[in-house]
């Protein structure tokens, strides 16, 4: 059995708690790992390291920062099958799916290369007579990520990037499921140049991000997971007066119009609803055609396409659509939400129940499911399923439609299939979702805009990467300066108008 460990000034570390989780191969339903789970003095530790190295971090010129990114990309293409190879083998999803993990974040490391331009600040010139006026933007000190099983690559990566590049030492506590690969980022940035103990990662559960909560060296905290946990971190986070963003669960709607190309917009709900088994915060879980007619022709699409989906395990490469779900519980729970859709009055149009794969028969796989007749009232549609499971919703007007998506607790992503502007623009609009896709499904914004949902998927100000990652991760200061030009004037009581 192999033990992993944690990455601490620089180096791999034992942990010395003496507790464990059990890192599996989903596809075979197997443990093949161990990962240390952190104790408050292990975290406090490595966060008092952290606060030691982040001054010389932070006086290093941005420019120089900037070329530690630069080659840490250049390592990530470099290791990028190895890279996807871990992930798969403790995720579960396919190996192209894996690289686009790496790749999604990869292209936030790109963004973060531009810092020293991000990082410029204001300045006025003459704001009065003998009188500039100009803004820093400055690190924070030792900031904090807390990650998902999900995108084990991806998401430490949009957290760790734009916190380096700003000049602070960061914190990562990933996921325990997948705890490989972001040890694997540490490896690299290290061999990229980053001074030791500017990034560590600790791995653990709730004892590591109580920890990280409550210690006052904490400036920031950036967490990602599901909305409870969200909902837990913001608020006892915000209470020790930390700067806390939170992106939590998700249920993703996607209307499709009377007028859309129905092949399109069956060919990418069949992605978005399937792809790395549902377990996307920005998947499409429920599918909302307006008119009897339209639903009666998407389902007909639909059922085809599904049925011919490929589940199966990551070694075979491309010849799969999709993988297992990550463990035995999270296997369990979609099951049984699809048992409770059933007995809710659903209508099962593809059941994934029994699906079983020959060799594999441990592996947590569940096979497509489809649901038909989906109402706002059941637990299926209110619930993040985070399964390979699709629901309709059959809506009567765009109205009814745009109102479902709208009082749906979650406002993470949502997407119309349409070929009328008007409605599309409305929808767009109108709509109270943090990301929009129009005729796209999965509209998840690039590196230099910024991701983050609004409503139970998204707590605090300011989204994730883009510009506002550098607001994140910095505080701003401004400095008022006047340079007297020899002539004294006596000592002034009130605010100075800028004449
Ligand atoms: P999770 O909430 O179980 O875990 C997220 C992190 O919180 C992990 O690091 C975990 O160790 C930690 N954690 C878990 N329980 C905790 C507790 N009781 N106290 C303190 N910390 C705890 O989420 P997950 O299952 O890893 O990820 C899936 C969820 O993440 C889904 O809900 C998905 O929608 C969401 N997600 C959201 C986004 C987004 O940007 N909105 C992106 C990806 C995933």
């Amino acid at each position: 059995m192999k033990d992993l460990t944690h990455f601490v000034n620089g180096q791999h570390t034992a942990g010395t708690s003496g507790r464990f989780a059990d890192v599996y191969n989903p596809a075979l339903g197997e443990v093949q790992a161990r990962v240390p789970l952190a104790s408050k003095a292990e975290v406090d530790a490595a966060i008092a390291a952290a606060a030691e190295a982040q001054p010389g971090w932070a006086a290093t010129n941005p420019q120089r920062r900037a070329r530690v990114l630069m080659e840490f990309v250049r390592l990530l293409n470099r290791d990028m099958d190895k890279l996807a190879e871990a992930l798969s083998s403790e995720h579960g999803k396919t190996l192209p799916d894996a690289k686009g993990d790496v790749q999604r974040g990869l292209e936030v490391i790109e963004f973060c290369i531009g810092a020293p331009h991000l990082l410029k600040g204001e300045f006025t010139d003459s704001a009065g007579p003998g009188i500039d006026m100009y803004s820093m933007r400055q690190p924070l000190g030792v900031v904090a990520g807390i990650t998902p099983f999900n995108f084990p690559a991806m998401i430490p990566m949009w957290k760790m990037g734009p916190a380096l590049a700003c000049g602070n030492a960061f914190i990562l506590k990933p996921s325990e499921r997948d705890p490989s690969v972001p040890l694997m980022l540490a490896e690299l940035l290290q061999e990229a140049g980053l001074p030791d103990g500017v990034l560590q990662v600790v791995n653990g559960d709730k004892e590591a991000v109580d920890a990280i909560l409550d210690n006052p060296a904490i400036q920031a905290i950036g967490f990602v997971g599901s909305t409870p946990i969200a909902e837990y971190i913001y608020g006892r986070g915000c209470s020790n007066g930390k700067r806390v963003q939170c992106f939590g669960g998700a249920k993703n709607h996607m209307i499709v119009m009377p007028d859309a190309d129905m092949d399109q917009a069956a060919d990418a709900l069949v992605g978005a609803g399937y792809g790395a088994a549902g377990e996307r915060c920005m998947a499409i879980s429920v599918a909302v055609p307006v008119g009897e007619e339209t639903a009666d022709r998407l389902i007909e699409k639909l059922v085809p396409r599904i049925e011919k989906l490929k589940v199966g395990p990551y070694t075979a490469g491309n010849d799969v659509d999709y993988g297992p779900v990550v463990t035995a519980e999270a296997k369990a729970r979609v099951l049984g939400l699809i048992d409770k859709g059933v007995a809710e009055g659903a209508e099962l149009v593809l059941d994934g129940r029994n699906f079983s794969l020959q060799g594999y028969e441990k592996g947590f796989f569940v096979g497509p499911t489809l649901f038909d007749r989906v109402t706002t009232d059941m637990e299926i549609y209110r619930t993040e399923i985070f399964g390979p499971v699709l629901s309709t919703v059959r809506a009567k007007t765009y109205e009814e439609a745009l109102g479902h998506a709208m009082d749906h607790e979650y406002g993470n992503g949502t997407a119309i299939f349409t070929r009328d502007g008007d409605t599309a623009r409305d929808f767009a609009s109108r709509i109270n979702i943090g990301m929009v896709g129009i005729n796209v499904p999965i509209p998840v914004p690039l590196a230099y805009h910024t991701f983050g949902g609004w409503k139970k998927s998204g707590f605090g100000d300011l989204n994730q990467h883009g510009p506002d990652a550098f607001r994140f991760y910095t505080r701003t200061k401004t400095v008022t300066a006047r340079w007297p030009s020899g002539l004294k004037e006596g000592g002034e009581f009130h605010f100075k108008q800028m004449d």
